[in-house]
Parts: structure tokens; C-alpha cells; sequence
């Protein structure tokens, strides 16, 4: 934690890759530029994985609005504080709880005593462990609205259009018995970019949205699951395929993730994958119908090797 945030406090080598999500063929222009985490520019969505080890975390900045979608394990949540002043914030639209689990809510604690939250955003699956239960305490203490959330539920956050898209609604037959597959999932529209975030779903919950009405073609991904081999099924990806995908794990976990099926399957879609424990913080933001992607760390060895993709891999299609 400790280099991460000395990483983001010097000014440091940002490799940005830049797409185009208009062209009908192109491929990635990759460039370096100076800077560190700062805040996003007007007019745009930025997408932050912070690299909070093996957990998630997402700050999702738009239209003078900020959410942040988990925030990592306990001991992060000085980490994702400081990731969060870096960009600006000093309160929060909302914050969403993808699934109760702790390398998802651990750092929530620190994050809601440091800044004002608005509403607090669930699936409405109870956790009855102690980080849940600190993590209620917390929300009651702040004053916070909650606000249970599942699919059909539709938010702006400053002109981005989000859906929920899972888990299902009572109507729909409920939640799943496993609390991953409950995971609350986030489809955001801005311009004709489409960006899914879907928490720790695994192969029931992947089902459910593959075979629902937001299908589609995605520019940016965050890999379900830390890329786990439940998840990222074919039918999943083949419904959802995306141009960007952001694995959020951290170095040498004892989970395997992400595995080698998984990684193989992504790479497969033809999607340039990003990783937190190899790339640090990766920071999307999207512009002018444009897509860049920058990272922390390990720029180097990529700048140095770029990747090799076929020009017509990325052609963005509605
Ligand atoms: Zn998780």
C-alpha cells in the first residue's frame, strides 16, 4: 500500500492506449505523457480501478458526480481514501455495494468516515459477518439513504445513463443462493461507450444478463469474479464482448485468480486486458467518443514490447 501511494504522490510515467469508439476499424495508439492520479476532465466519464489488491474498488466519475462501487479489503481503505482525494472527490453521489463480501465492503468504513455519502446502494443479500455488520453501523451513523437496487433500477450519474442489470427482481424468481451471483450489475451508457460492472457474478448471474435485454458489444469490462474460472463464461462474453477488460486481483493471491482458462478466454474475445497487480491503478476515460486507458505501473515493459493487434479488432459496433 505503502509504494502504491508513493507511486500516485510522485509525478509518474502514465502510459496511456487511446481507442476510438467511432472508427469501424482501428487499433490502439499508444503513447506516454506525464502525470499522476488527478482529477478527470470536464466533459467526460472516467472509470478508476484502483489497485486495492485482491478485492474491487471503482470510482466512477461523471458530470460533477462521484460513485464508487466497493472499496477492497479493510486495510485498503486508506488506499482507496487517498486514491479518491487524488481525483478530487470530496463527497460521494453514492456509493454501491456489489456483494457483502469483505475485500468488497472492508474499506467502505474509512472511506465513510473521510467523506459525505448521499445513498448507499444494495442488492438487498444480508451478510451477517462482523465487516457487514460495522459496514451497517457506519451507513446508519452517516445518515445515509439505502437503497436496494435490482434489475430494471435506472440512475444518471451526471449525464451517464446506469442500469442494473442483476441480480433479478422478486418477479424474475429472486436472488441466487450463492451471494456472488448476486452481485449488483452496473450497465453505463455514455455516448455510444457501454461499460459493465458486475461484481463477483459467476456463471448463474452471467446466465441471467446473457439472456436478458442489455446485451451487446461492451467497450469496457470489469472482469467478473477477479477473473476467477466460475466466471467469464463463453456465453457471457460471447453476449458481452468487450474492446477493454480490467481484471481487479492482486499479486500472488491464494485464489489462482485470474486463471489460465479465464485469461485465455479474454483473450480470445480479441480484448486488451488490464490487471491491477501488474498495471496498478488503471484510470478509463472517456471523451469525445474516444477511450483512453492509463496505468501506474508496468508501463515500461509494455511500451517497450506493444502489443501486436489486428487493426480491425476493434471496430466498435452498436
Ligand atoms: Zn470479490
Amino acid at each position: 500500500m505503502d509504494q502504491r501511494r508513493s507511486i500516485r504522490g510522485t509525478l509518474f510515467c502514465l502510459l496511456f492506449i487511446s481507442l476510438s469508439l467511432l472508427a469501424p476499424a482501428c487499433g490502439f495508439a499508444m503513447g506516454e505523457t506525464r502525470g499522476g492520479a488527478e482529477p478527470p476532465p470536464s466533459g467526460s466519464l472516467s472509470v478508476s480501478f484502483i489497485d486495492v489488491g485482491q478485492g474491487d474498488g471503482v470510482l466512477v466519475q461523471a458530470g460533477g458526480t462521484n460513485h464508487l462501487i466497493d472499496a477492497g479489503n479493510i486495510e485498503e481503505g486508506p488506499n482507496v481514501v487517498d486514491f479518491l482525494r487524488s481525483r478530487g472527490v470530496s463527497a460521494l453521489d453514492g456509493i454501491i455495494v456489489s456483494n457483502p463480501d469483505a475485500d468488497h465492503i472492508g474499506g467502505f468504513l474509512d472511506v465513510l468516515d473521510a467523506f459525505p455519502v448521499e445513498t448507499v446502494y444494495i442488492s438487498g443479500d444480508e451478510k451477517g459477518t462482523l465487516t457487514y455488520n460495522s459496514f451497517l453501523r457506519s451507513v446508519r451513523a452517516e445518515g445515509a439513504e439505502v437503497q436496494l437496487v435490482r434489475t430494471g433500477y435506472l440512475m444518471d450519474w451526471g449525464g451517464v445513463r446506469v442500469d442494473v442489470i442483476g441480480p433479478p427482481t422478486d418477479a424474475e424468481g429472486g436472488l441466487f443462493s450463492e451471494t456472488n451471483d448476486n452481485s449488483v450489475a452496473l450497465l453505463l451508457t455514455y455516448g455510444s461507450a457501454r461499460i459493465l460492472l458486475a461484481g463477483d457474478a459467476e456463471a448463474n448471474e452471467e446466465e441471467y444478463m446473457a439472456s436478458g435485454s442489455y446485451t451487446g458489444p461492451l467497450s469496457l469490462l470489469k472482469v467478473t469474479h477477479h477473473g476467477s474460472n466460475t466466471s467469464s463464461t463463453p456465453l457471457f462474453l460471447n453476449r458481452f464482448t468487450p474492446k477493454v477488460a480490467v481484471i481487479q486481483v492482486g499479486a500472488d493471491n491464494s485464489y489462482g485468480h485470474p486463471t489460465p482458462e479465464t485469461l485465455d478466454r479474454l483473450r480470445r474475445t480479441g480484448a486488451r486486458v488490464f490487471r491491477n497487480d501488474e498495471h496498478g491503478d488503471v484510470i478509463v476515460t472517456i471523451k469525445d467518443e474516444q477511450l483512453d486507458v492509463a496505468v501506474t505501473k508496468g508501463f515500461q515493459a509494455q511500451a517497450e514490447n506493444p502489443p501486436t493487434i489486428p487493426a480491425n479488432s476493434y471496430g466498435f459496433h452498436r
